[in-house]
């Protein structure tokens, strides 16, 4: 038994990279030669062949990406990585003073297992730094899509190394704790633990995290906002919760959301949306926002997430159990931290079917609020919000050099939303 656990993480490790290799071959096999009749005159001059190029140029940084970072974390693990971070930790905890060795003491656990999560995401900042670099400043600024300079990529990750330490220090150490406390309740305990915390987020992040890293300003006076205004008391939505968030900042590509909870949830759009929409296609975006917020999206995401989040910690409780589990990964003792991280691994190839299943349900909310707002928005505004809702839809699409028809593969593995031209058709047969 003791072997099992390691085997499956290193065939997951391979399996998933072999499936997502597959993913990308079908991807560049199914790239078209000319743009499907539904953007015939979607795209400016010279702009599909750019899609081409960008996309193949994507596909190829994928391939090499996968060689190296699936290959560097199986030799990794193959060759007791886990085990030898988790004895530098240990060792590092008994010369700060701790029972590092001992992980039957809880303090010397915590220690341990801190600096132990601390050594591993050092590493994996290592491996993946290179690419996040190439992919920005090469990449992406090849497109033309990078605006991101040196100072905000320092500032991004140095605020986001000192966010991770003060939220996800403490979330681990109580979540250790309550492996050591709670005796054979401990899964309950954590997943109490883990699910406060990401409520807690939900509710605070938009007004206290997401401000660290951008700008949210009201709209400005003018025929947007108060058509905005006019969408908005005809859905009973709240359009000081409505802000333009300086996305300019990082890329040029364009978005908008819709996040938090309660009394604290913002729609953000993009500003770069202003650049390249008309009026009545931003509102379009935006009723779209609007009905994932009416709908309630959101809660039911996080409900999903927190009933399949007690199922996981209660395997992960019968896991951390079992001997074996460290063992398989060269890990001594039972220290709670290395322990996740081997459950993690271990489970990977569930992990990624829960996020096939996660990607079902969110392109389902997509064409949900797409449907929501063709109803609503012509109702309000008098416009005609099945086409405004597409030509937003369409400039997204070629602006982003996004992929408006990727196979289905790839849709089913990847993407949160429905590729653009079925989006398209089912704007049309509801407006018909
Ligand atoms: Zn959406």
């Amino acid at each position: 038994m003791e072997h099992v656990y390691l085997a499956v993480a290193l065939a997951a490790i391979a399996g998933g990279f072999f499936l997502e290799s597959m993913v990308r071959r079908a991807t560049m096999h199914s790239l078209p030669a000319v743009p499907p009749k539904e953007l015939d005159d979607s795209y400016a001059p010279g702009e599909f062949s750019r899609f081409i190029h960008y996309t193949r140029a994507r596909l190829h940084f994928g391939n090499v990406q996968g060689v190296i970072t699936s290959g560097a974390i199986f030799l990794f693990i193959a060759l007791g990585g886990i085990g030898l971070a988790d004895f530098w930790a240990a060792s590092i905890a008994t010369s700060l003073g701790f029972d590092g060795f001992n992980a039957a003491s809880m303090s010397g656990d915590i220690v341990r297992g801190l600096i132990f999560l601390v050594i591993l995401a050092v590493l994996s900042a290592a491996l993946g730094l290179p690419f996040t670099l190439y992919d920005t400043f090469v990449l992406e600024e090849r497109y033309g899509f990078n605006r991101t300079t040196w100072k905000t990529f320092l500032l991004d990750r140095i605020k986001g190394a000192i966010l991770t330490a003060l939220l996800g220090g403490p979330l681990i150490a109580l979540v250790i704790a309550a492996f050591h406390l709670a005796g054979s309740w401990a899964w309950l305990a954590g997943w109490a633990v883990a699910s406060a915390f990401s409520l807690l987020m939900l509710w605070l992040g938009p007004s206290l995290l997401l401000p660290l890293f951008n700008k949210f300003e009201p709209l400005e006076e003018g025929e947007l906002r108060s058509d905005i205004e006019k969408y908005c008391s005809a859905q009973n939505v709240d359009v000081t919760g409505v802000f333009v968030m300086d996305g300019s900042r990082r890329s040029s590509r364009s978005n908008a959301f819709v996040t938090g909870l309660g009394s604290k949830k913002r729609i953000a759009l993009f500003d770069t949306l202003m650049e390249s929409l008309q009026t009545n296609e931003i509102v379009a975006v935006l009723a779209h926002e609007v009905g994932h917020y009416t709908l309630g999206h959101i809660p039911r995401t996080v409900a999903l997430s927190l009933i399949r989040n007690a199922a996981l910690f209660f395997l992960l409780g019968l896991a951390l159990a079992d001997p074996d589990l460290y063992a398989s990964f060269g890990v001594t003792g039972m220290p709670v931290a290395a322990g996740l991280v081997c459950f993690g691994l271990v489970i990977a190839p569930l992990s990624y079917v829960l996020g096939v299943v996660d990607n079902a349900l969110s392109r389902k909310h997509e064409r949900q609020a797409d449907a929501y707002a063709a109803r609503t928005l012509g109702k309000a505004l008098n416009i005609d919000a099945g086409a405004s809702l597409a030509g937003a839809l369409k400039k997204l699409t070629t602006d982003n050099l996004a992929n408006p028809s990727p196979p289905r593969i790839a849709v089913v593995l990847h993407h949160s939303h429905p590729p653009l031209l079925e989006r398209i058709r089912s704007l049309r047969s509801q407006a018909a």
